[in-house]
């Protein structure tokens, strides 16, 4: 115990040094907030009028009350006796009044918000438990640790972040949740510290796109820093810097202001539309480079249309989702899809169906599944939840009456899913024709990101009026590596044989039939991977808003006889080792121009 409070005293103190792996680039200065739970994210929120304390407990026992509802629907419809048994025991300790009078005391006497004192309490609670002699009752831990899950997923719904949270946060958190940073998005935050996922996880796009600096893979960082604490994160070599001198302070922000304008345009700048900008790229041989946008917020299209994108190569439309918390109704939908009709105007919008999971949507009905990315996920989610597949078809087909919007099904693996697709499009087509409401007629498009729809192109590109390459899941699924995993990080590697070759196939076979394909993976927002891209036969990019400019540059200035010459030869290596060597070399040697200083060292491992 000495030895722990010796540990957490340097943790507070000393400048401490500490090295993770950057995921978005920046550099952020602030005073840290830790954020708690991997669902319903929250973080402690100081409490002190007495009326507002009462809210906050009726607040609580309004979510006991409704999570011991929920328990008990489940309970009726679960047939399994020791599924039930165990539904039971849940139902009792949220009946527990020493548990419930411990929270409340924790709310009031504390001065806190109820979601910090039910974890305070479930935490003490499993102490005691996973200290217990006997077994059984040790085990007891996880249903304490169950309900208040429970208990925490009912209080996300009624969203916390009523209090703003100050302009100089730094969030540090275990894994960070998309939608959380879709709710504080507004918040001005400086910088994001996690210790757990991985360069193409959703969270980090969207703080790539909100120009947010963020580290990731500190494991234990929570457990030694408080809140309040200063921090520097330095989003571009990973290092992160807890109570820093005045003089590294000085250094950094130094730093923060050279490295600015190399790789990414200041944050949130609307810049009007450059000459330069005003055209697709092209490459020194002059092949052109068609540069779109992935857009997960409707306003960066702004700023994409500043920066010279020519529509949206890709539109997550499951964000829709998480800033509604519940799917958003269909006429939500539909203003939304117009919006961004009308925001590309003469160019056109990909909007993806909902490419969600079982547990992200219907968490409390404990729909557990063991593997979330091979479960009932993205498409197979929407077939078989027809009802809401459908609302968001209709709403799609009514938002595109311009002509500009197409709609693309995320995790296809076989033309079977888009005939039962097509199917439905035509049923819905004739429902809203019997109503008289006026549709569009969307364009047809899938992502290939399952390797057997690699295997299946050609008899997909049959059925298909477009595809989007989607590299992130693609590499996550070719090579058998958790995408969210930064413990499993090392392994997922871009440059990979097999996922290079991947690629290869189905650009070739797309080139080959005239079916356009856009690259809208993280691959195509990195100055490391884009001209291999090209150089494999890429003629459309989508990518990242805030990579736009660099990706522009990168672009202009390699003839693309080059980059394909370096692609074969990076088609040819045995092993992702070999092809990344062999690319820091080609590119280091040619280009060296182009990347910042350090690039092939610091920056490229970091996309890995
Ligand atoms: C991909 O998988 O590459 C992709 C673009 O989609 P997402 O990152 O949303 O899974
Ligand atoms: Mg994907």
């Amino acid at each position: 115990m000495r030895h722990l409070s010796r540990e957490s005293e340097f943790f507070a103190s000393s400048e401490i040094h500490l090295k993770g792996r950057a995921v978005s680039r920046g550099i952020g200065i602030g005073k840290i907030v830790r954020l708690y739970s991997r669902r319903g994210q929250f973080y402690r929120i100081k409490i002190t009028k007495e009326k507002e304390l009462e809210k906050e407990i009726r607040r609580f026992r309004a979510a006991v009350r409704l999570a011991k509802r929920h328990l008990q629907k489940l309970i009726l419809r679960n047939t399994a006796k020791t599924q039930a048994d165990i539904l039971e025991t849940h139902a009792l300790i949220l009946e527990d009044k020493s548990f419930l009078e411990r929270i409340e005391a924790v709310i009031r006497h504390e001065g806190v918000n109820a979601e910090w004192a039910v974890e305070q309490v479930a935490d003490s609670y499993m102490t005691i438990y996973r200290g217990l002699e006997n077994e059984n009752l040790r085990e007891r831990y996880i249903d304490i640790k169950d309900v208040a899950e429970r208990i925490l997923s009912v209080l996300a719904r009624k969203s916390l972040f009523q209090v703003e949270i100050g302009e100089d946060t730094v969030l540090a958190v275990e894994e960070l949740k998309p939608s959380t940073l879709v709710a504080l998005e507004s918040s001005g935050l400086r910088a994001i510290i996690s210790e757990n996922g991985g360069w193409t996880s959703h969270a980090f796009i969207i703080a790539r796109e909100l120009g947010i600096p963020a580290v990731t893979g500190l494991k234990g960082f929570l457990r030694w820093v408080s809140n309040g604490q200063t921090v520097i994160v330095d989003g571009y070599s990973g290092q992160v810097i807890l109570n820093p001198s005045a003089e590294t302070l000085e250094k950094f922000r130094d730093k923060a202001d050279s490295l600015k304008n190399w790789l990414m345009p200041e944050r949130h700048s609307f810049k009007s539309l450059s000459e330069e900008f005003s055209e697709n790229p092209k490459t020194l041989d002059g092949k052109e480079i068609k540069i779109l946008v992935n857009l997960d917020f409707p306003a960066s299209y702004y700023r994409a249309r500043n920066y010279g994108a020519k529509g949206v190569g890709l539109y997550r439309s499951e964000f829709l989702f998480n800033l509604n918390e519940g799917f958003p109704s269909e006429s939500e939908q539909v203003s939304v899809y117009r919006q961004i009709s009308e925001l590309v105007g003469e160019h056109k919008a990909k909007i993806r169906t909902f490419d969600l999971n079982l547990e992200s949507v219907y968490a409390e009905e404990k729909s557990h599944e063991k593997n979330p990315a091979l479960g009932l996920r993205a498409i197979r989610l929407s077939l078989s939840y027809k009802s809401l597949f459908r609302q968001q078809i209709r709403a799609i087909l009514r938002a595109s009456v311009k002509g500009n919007l197409d709609i693309v099904l995320p995790m296809v693996s076989d033309v079977s899913e888009i005939l039962k697709v097509k199917k439905i499009i035509n049923q819905e087509k004739n429902r809203l024709t019997r109503k008289g409401i006026e549709f569009g007629e969307p364009s047809l498009g899938v992502m290939v990101e399952v390797p057997s729809a690699v295997f299946v192109i050609e008899e997909i590109l049959q059925e298909v009026d477009f595809i989007n390459l989607g590299t992130n899941d693609l590499i996550q699924y070719l090579l058998a590596v958790d995408r969210d995993n930064e413990t499993a990080a090392n392994w997922f590697r871009t440059l990979h044989p097999a996922v290079l070759r991947a690629i290869s196939k189905v650009l070739s076979e797309a080139n080959k039939k005239g079916i356009p394909a856009i690259v809208c993976g993280e691959m195509a927002s990195s100055i490391a991977y884009a001209p291999i891209l090209v150089g494999l036969g890429a003629t459309e990019l989508s990518m990242n808003v805030n990579s736009i400019p660099s990706i522009r540059r990168v672009i202009s200035n390699i003839a693309y006889e080059e980059a394909e010459a370096i692609a074969k030869k990076l088609l040819s290596c045995r092993t992702a080792e070999e092809a990344e060597k062999l690319m820091r070399q080609e590119f280091s040697k040619k280009w060296q121009h182009l990347y910042p200083e350090d690039f092939f060292r610091k920056g490229f491992s970091a996309l890995r």
